[in-house]
């Protein structure tokens, strides 16, 4: 079915005479910023943002983009960093967004469960969760704009996956509509459900292509009753994963343990107002260790002090502090997750979300980095992120190199050096940001030939005529 403008223009009046003038936006101005991703790589065209209020609408507006072979992009809150959430360059797809349908529908702390709508912001979900003292317990820098939908369609991580893994883990059950319409309602959060396919875990981390998420079910935790936050300088990755290693084996209270390289934080002080070194000297390498009880009388911040005591004497520390305010501690957070910002701020890199098995990362970093490094003389490689899960952040900056148009000229040889080393490593091209368009041709060029071919073959029973996110994930 070809799209037309005749199309479109069809599908908007049909919305606008359905649902009201605020279910199709028309006016450029109010579109704008919704056409280029969060790093601003990706410019997109889209004759309208569609924005439904209600799952019957969704499943209407669907339906009738159908009829008219009209592709839809889902979208939340824009923060894609694979520019997953963009509309396809040509003007051929309507945004739809979410971002309307952003009610909690239900909180039930005794079943530890809340009932999301799609668009509700996950700083919004945190809030009503601590208000029932519960605690929804994934979190990453993008909590303030980030929509429980997206953080679905792209399985996020974020910082505490250590302890409560991945929106995967978290989700107990979904509401979407699938492409011809139909709606899937799988709130209902059965603990046990052997009804073939799950369609729920196919939904998480589909990127927009299989289905619009309306609503979840998600898992709640204990709320936290009292948190320490640590910084620690080191001498290298080696010696970060043995730290964590060494606490594992003594604590069961970490759940944040973030590796950040001695360039990153120099960044994070230079571009983010307000941030300040923690530690009095420099060091190559740095972690950020968040531990929490459930429990009033549990004491992290004193655990803390006294591992981080042991491993100082042990010689895999070089410096630490623990935070001695809430205050301290959110200040701490900040540079963490101001890092992307600050990346941004500083011009040009490749930025490269990759994950290698746990136990090889350091190893893999350090490689990795040097091998990059002597192939384009003058750059810099570093990374940060998520160690304990074995994904990081992995960004090469033009430093001596740098003259307009290096992005383009080398961006992506080094992108194609570094994915064959993560694939030679056993790991994944995408830890946790997903595919989108920017990783489309790299996953085709090393994913194995039977993965694709289930892939595109989901794809197709689902979404014949490929209306749903074209041009990502999978074509
Ligand atoms: P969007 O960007 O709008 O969309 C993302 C994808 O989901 C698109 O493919 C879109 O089509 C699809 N989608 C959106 N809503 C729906 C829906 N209702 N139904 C079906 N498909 C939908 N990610 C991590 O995993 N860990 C991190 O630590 C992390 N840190 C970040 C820090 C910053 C500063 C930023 C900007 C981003 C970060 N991200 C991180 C990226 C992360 O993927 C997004 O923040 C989030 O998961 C996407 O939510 P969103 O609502 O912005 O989705």
């Amino acid at each position: 079915m070809a799209t037309t403008p005749a199309s479109h223009a069809a599908l908007i009046a049909d919305v606008r005479a359905r649902f009201g003038a605020k279910a199709a936006i028309t006016d450029p101005a109010d579109i704008a910023p919704w056409l280029t991703d969060w790093r601003g790589r990706f410019h997109g065209q889209a004759a309208a943002i569609l924005a439904p209020a209600s799952t019957a609408e969704v499943a209407a507006i669907v339906a009738r983009a159908g009829e008219l072979g009209v592709a839809l992009v889902p979208q939340g809150g824009n923060t894609s960093m694979v520019g997953g959430a963009t509309p396809p360059a040509d003007g051929s797809a309507l945004i739809l967004s979410l971002r309307r349908m952003n009610r909690l529908r239900s909180i039930d702390p005794a079943a530890n469960l809340a009932v999301a709508e799609a668009g509700m912001i996950l700083a919004d979900l945190h809030a009503a969760a601590n208000q029932a003292d519960r605690r929804f317990p994934l979190t990453l820098g993008a909590r303030g704009s980030c929509t429980v939908g997206g953080l679905i369609a792209t399985n996020a991580g974020g910082t505490q996956v250590l302890r409560f893994g991945t929106m995967r883990a978290l989700v107990a059950g979904l509401e979407a509509v699938l492409p011809d319409g139909s709606v899937h309602d799988g709130l209902a959060a059965l603990k046990k459900d052997n009804r073939g396919y799950s369609l729920d875990h196919l939904l998480v981390g589909s990127e927009g292509t299989l289905g619009v998420i309306t609503a979840a079910a998600l898992r709640l935790v204990p709320a936290v009753a009292a948190r320490a936050v640590a910084w620690v300088g080191l001498a290298d990755p080696h010696r970060a994963l043995d730290l964590l290693r060494f606490l594992e084996a003594r604590t069961d209270a970490v759940e944040g343990f973030e590796l950040i390289s001695g360039s990153g934080l120099a960044l994070a002080l230079e571009h983010i107002p307000g941030t300040r070194n923690p530690l009095a000297g420099d060091h190559p390498w740095h972690v950020l260790i968040e531990a929490t009880a459930a429990d009033a009388a549990g004491d992290p911040g004193a655990m803390l002090e006294k591992l981080l005591a042991q491993a100082l004497e042990a010689g895999l520390v070089a410096d630490a502090m623990v935070a001695s305010s809430e205050a301290q501690a959110d200040a701490l957070w900040r540079i963490r997750d101001s890092l992307s910002e600050a990346e941004r701020a500083a011009g040009p890199s490749t930025a490269h979300d990759i994950s290698v098995p746990v136990a090889d990362l350091p190893r893999f970093l350090t490689a990795a980095a040097a091998e990059i490094e002597r192939a384009f003389p003058g750059t810099t490689a570093t990374a940060f992120g998520h160690l304990g899960d074995g994904n990081l952040h992995f960004h090469v900056r033009a430093g001596a190199r740098a003259k307009p148009g290096w992005l383009e000229a080398e961006g992506e040889a080094i992108t194609h050096m570094l994915d064959d080393l993560v694939t030679a490593a056993g790991g994944s091209i995408s830890a946790e940001h997903g595919i989108g368009q920017m990783k489309l041709a790299e996953f085709e060029r090393l994913a194995p030939p039977g993965r694709l071919a289930a892939l595109r073959a989901i794809k197709h029973g689902l979404d014949p005529h490929g209306l749903l996110n074209p041009g990502k994930l999978v074509r």
